[in-house]
Protein backbone atom coordinates (compact mmCIF):
# COMPACT_ATOMS: atom_id res chain seq x y z
CA UNK A 1 0.00 0.00 0.00
CA UNK A 2 1.08 3.40 -0.76
CA UNK A 3 1.98 6.05 1.90
CA UNK A 4 -0.77 8.75 2.97
CA UNK A 5 0.50 12.10 2.36
CA UNK A 6 0.21 13.89 5.86
CA UNK A 7 0.06 18.24 4.84
CA UNK A 8 0.82 20.10 7.85
CA UNK A 9 -0.71 23.31 8.64
CA UNK A 10 -0.50 24.96 5.51
CA UNK A 11 -2.42 27.87 6.30
CA UNK A 12 -2.40 31.08 5.39
CA UNK A 13 -1.41 32.55 8.96
CA UNK A 14 2.06 30.45 8.09
CA UNK A 15 2.26 31.95 4.62
CA UNK A 16 3.82 34.89 3.18
CA UNK A 17 1.07 38.07 4.24
CA UNK A 18 0.01 35.96 6.97
CA UNK A 19 0.01 36.48 11.10
CA UNK A 20 3.42 34.08 11.29
CA UNK A 21 4.47 33.63 8.07
CA UNK A 22 6.97 31.73 7.04
CA UNK A 23 9.30 33.01 3.77
CA UNK A 24 8.72 29.70 1.55
CA UNK A 25 5.21 29.00 2.66
CA UNK A 26 3.57 29.81 -0.64
CA UNK A 27 6.33 28.00 -2.86
CA UNK A 28 5.73 24.90 -0.54
CA UNK A 29 2.19 25.20 -1.44
CA UNK A 30 2.03 25.27 -4.82
CA UNK A 31 5.10 22.03 -4.75
CA UNK A 32 2.19 20.42 -2.10
CA UNK A 33 -0.95 20.89 -4.44
CA UNK A 34 0.96 19.94 -7.71
CA UNK A 35 1.91 16.44 -5.49
CA UNK A 36 -1.01 15.12 -3.46
CA UNK A 37 -2.71 13.93 -6.78
CA UNK A 38 -0.09 11.38 -6.77
CA UNK A 39 -1.62 9.92 -3.38
CA UNK A 40 -4.81 8.00 -2.80
CA UNK A 41 -4.78 8.79 1.23
CA UNK A 42 -4.46 12.72 1.65
CA UNK A 43 -5.44 14.01 4.83
CA UNK A 44 -4.42 17.40 6.35
CA UNK A 45 -3.59 19.15 9.77
CA UNK A 46 -4.65 22.85 11.14
CA UNK A 47 -3.65 24.70 13.84
CA UNK A 48 -6.96 25.82 14.95
CA UNK A 49 -7.20 28.10 18.44
CA UNK A 50 -10.13 29.41 20.16
CA UNK A 51 -8.28 30.77 23.58
CA UNK A 52 -4.86 28.42 23.58
CA UNK A 53 -3.28 30.30 26.79
CA UNK A 54 0.10 31.40 26.67
CA UNK A 55 0.97 29.94 23.05
CA UNK A 56 -0.21 33.16 22.16
CA UNK A 57 2.19 36.62 22.97
CA UNK A 58 1.97 39.87 22.92
CA UNK A 59 6.09 39.48 23.18
CA UNK A 60 6.55 36.17 21.58
CA UNK A 61 9.79 34.97 21.31
CA UNK A 62 8.80 32.46 18.29
CA UNK A 63 9.84 29.17 20.12
CA UNK A 64 7.40 28.86 22.69
CA UNK A 65 5.21 31.74 22.30
CA UNK A 66 3.62 33.37 19.64
CA UNK A 67 1.73 36.20 17.52
CA UNK A 68 -2.03 35.47 17.87
CA UNK A 69 -2.44 33.33 14.84
CA UNK A 70 -4.62 30.79 13.23
CA UNK A 71 -7.99 31.53 15.62
CA UNK A 72 -10.77 29.21 14.42
CA UNK A 73 -12.73 29.79 11.33
CA UNK A 74 -10.67 32.72 10.52
CA UNK A 75 -8.92 33.48 7.19
CA UNK A 76 -5.56 32.77 8.59
CA UNK A 77 -6.65 29.24 9.71
CA UNK A 78 -7.90 28.19 6.29
CA UNK A 79 -5.90 26.34 4.02
CA UNK A 80 -3.84 27.66 1.38
CA UNK A 81 -5.87 27.62 -1.91
CA UNK A 82 -2.76 25.71 -3.48
CA UNK A 83 -3.98 23.19 -1.69
CA UNK A 84 -6.57 20.24 -3.09
CA UNK A 85 -9.03 18.65 -1.31
CA UNK A 86 -8.29 16.18 1.61
CA UNK A 87 -10.53 12.96 2.69
CA UNK A 88 -9.83 14.32 6.47
CA UNK A 89 -8.70 17.74 8.34
CA UNK A 90 -7.15 17.25 12.01
CA UNK A 91 -7.80 20.05 14.24
CA UNK A 92 -5.76 21.08 16.94
CA UNK A 93 -4.93 23.58 19.30
CA UNK A 94 -8.03 25.00 20.72
CA UNK A 95 -7.20 25.24 23.99
CA UNK A 96 -3.40 24.76 24.37
CA UNK A 97 -0.38 24.89 22.40
CA UNK A 98 -0.74 21.99 20.01
CA UNK A 99 2.61 21.44 17.24
CA UNK A 100 1.60 17.65 16.63
CA UNK A 101 -1.11 16.64 14.13
CA UNK A 102 -1.82 13.68 16.18
CA UNK A 103 -2.90 16.03 18.68
CA UNK A 104 -6.00 16.66 16.71
CA UNK A 105 -9.16 15.28 15.22
CA UNK A 106 -11.70 14.97 12.71
CA UNK A 107 -15.06 14.44 13.32
CA UNK A 108 -13.77 13.63 17.17
CA UNK A 109 -10.93 10.97 15.61
CA UNK A 110 -7.61 11.37 16.12
CA UNK A 111 -5.21 11.31 13.53
CA UNK A 112 -4.12 7.77 14.53
CA UNK A 113 -6.78 6.24 14.67
CA UNK A 114 -8.22 7.83 11.57
CA UNK A 115 -4.89 6.30 9.90
CA UNK A 116 -5.57 2.79 11.39
CA UNK A 117 -8.86 2.89 10.03
CA UNK A 118 -7.74 3.20 6.44
CA UNK A 119 -5.36 0.64 6.77
CA UNK A 120 -2.10 2.68 6.64
CA UNK A 121 0.61 2.41 7.87
CA UNK A 122 3.03 4.69 5.93
CA UNK A 123 3.18 8.50 5.57
CA UNK A 124 5.18 10.89 4.17
CA UNK A 125 4.99 14.44 5.94
CA UNK A 126 5.26 17.45 4.07
CA UNK A 127 4.20 21.39 5.26
CA UNK A 128 5.21 24.59 7.82
CA UNK A 129 6.62 24.66 9.73
CA UNK A 130 9.74 21.95 9.40
CA UNK A 131 10.97 23.26 12.97
CA UNK A 132 7.74 22.97 15.06
CA UNK A 133 4.45 20.92 13.42
CA UNK A 134 6.25 18.72 11.19
CA UNK A 135 8.88 17.70 13.70
CA UNK A 136 6.25 16.84 16.01
CA UNK A 137 3.68 15.26 13.85
CA UNK A 138 6.58 13.11 12.22
CA UNK A 139 7.92 12.57 15.63
CA UNK A 140 4.79 11.53 16.85
CA UNK A 141 4.00 9.03 13.57
CA UNK A 142 7.10 7.02 14.57
CA UNK A 143 6.46 6.51 18.13
CA UNK A 144 2.66 5.66 16.70
CA UNK A 145 4.61 3.05 14.81
CA UNK A 146 4.07 4.31 11.16
CA UNK A 147 6.67 4.16 8.44
CA UNK A 148 7.73 7.95 8.29
CA UNK A 149 9.58 10.05 5.12
CA UNK A 150 9.62 13.54 5.53
CA UNK A 151 9.69 15.48 2.20
CA UNK A 152 12.18 18.34 2.84
CA UNK A 153 11.75 20.36 -0.06
CA UNK A 154 8.23 20.19 0.55
CA UNK A 155 8.53 22.14 4.00
CA UNK A 156 8.96 25.56 4.99
CA UNK A 157 10.36 26.58 8.33
CA UNK A 158 10.19 29.38 10.37
CA UNK A 159 13.70 29.35 10.94
CA UNK A 160 16.46 27.36 8.49
CA UNK A 161 18.85 26.81 10.79
CA UNK A 162 16.08 25.14 13.13
CA UNK A 163 14.41 23.37 10.34
CA UNK A 164 17.96 21.24 8.94
CA UNK A 165 18.23 20.83 12.80
CA UNK A 166 14.91 19.20 13.25
CA UNK A 167 15.67 16.68 9.83
CA UNK A 168 18.30 15.71 11.04
CA UNK A 169 17.04 14.92 14.55
CA UNK A 170 13.93 13.11 12.84
CA UNK A 171 16.44 10.51 11.00
CA UNK A 172 18.21 9.68 13.72
CA UNK A 173 14.68 9.21 15.05
CA UNK A 174 14.24 6.63 12.53
CA UNK A 175 12.34 8.82 9.64
CA UNK A 176 13.33 8.47 5.59
CA UNK A 177 14.46 12.48 4.89
CA UNK A 178 13.95 13.20 0.88
CA UNK A 179 15.42 15.54 -0.88
CA UNK A 180 14.39 16.65 -4.48
ZN1 LIG B 1 -0.49 27.69 17.02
Amino acid sequence: MTPALIIVDVQHDFCPGGALATKRGNEVADRIGALQPSYDTVVATQDWHIDPGTHFSENPDFVDTWPTHCVADSFGAAMHEAIGPAQAYFKKGEYTAAYSGFEGTADGVPLAEWLREHDITAVDIVGIATDHCVRATAADALAEGFTVRVLADYCAPVDEARGAAALEELEKAGATIITG
